[in-house]
């Protein structure tokens, strides 16, 4: 089991070709049948990876903020709420986003500094049990950063008798 971050990347570059293959395989399967295995290995894996051996997704990542989160944490952190927008977001024109990298809630430790209070976005990270995966790009981009979403997705493979190279 890969279950640190500087172990996943190498592995998971040297998976790229075998995983468009594994989209295609995908597509054998219904979305319900997909998401039910899927929802199991991440409840499985998510107990036995520790997130603050890793951290990757508060380093690496910009989480949204939902409209009232950004008057939140300016509270939580004593300031105007235009000075944390100005000096801690960022927006793409149309959602706004914790711009800075790793994220200033935090530790050394990689525990979060707000964590009962953290953004909605960070809360429902890695998404793995939202509906609908064989369909989200994101699961994908985050085989590549995550070690919870690396395992799921290559015992998934398994479970859904995928071979390659073999
Ligand atoms: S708010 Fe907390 S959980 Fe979210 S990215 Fe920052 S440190 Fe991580
Ligand atoms: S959710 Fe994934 S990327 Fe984030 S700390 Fe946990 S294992 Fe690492």
């Amino acid at each position: 089991m890969v279950t640190l971050p500087e172990q996943l990347a190498p592995i998971a570059r040297e998976k790229q070709i075998e995983n468009i293959f594994f989209k295609k395989h995908l597509r054998n399967f219904s979305s319900k049948q997909v998401d039910e295995i899927t929802h199991q290995l991440y409840h499985t894996y998510s107990k036995q990876i520790d997130c603050t051996a890793c951290g990757n997704c508060c380093k690496q990542l910009e989480p949204g903020l939902m409209e009232e989160e950004s008057g939140k944490f300016a509270e939580l952190l004593n300031l105007p709420l235009a000075e944390f927008i100005t000096d801690f977001t960022a927006t793409d024109g149309t959602s706004r986003y914790l711009k800075t990298k790793p994220c200033i809630f935090l530790n050394a430790d990689c525990t979060c500094k707000i964590y009962t209070q953290r953004p909605q976005a960070c809360a429902g990270y890695p998404h793995l049990d939202s509906k609908d995966i064989k369909y989200k790009k994101s699961i994908w981009d985050n085989y590549t950063l995550c070690p919870i979403v690396f395992n799921v997705l290559e015992e998934l493979k398994k479970e859904l008798g995928f071979t390659y190279g073999k």
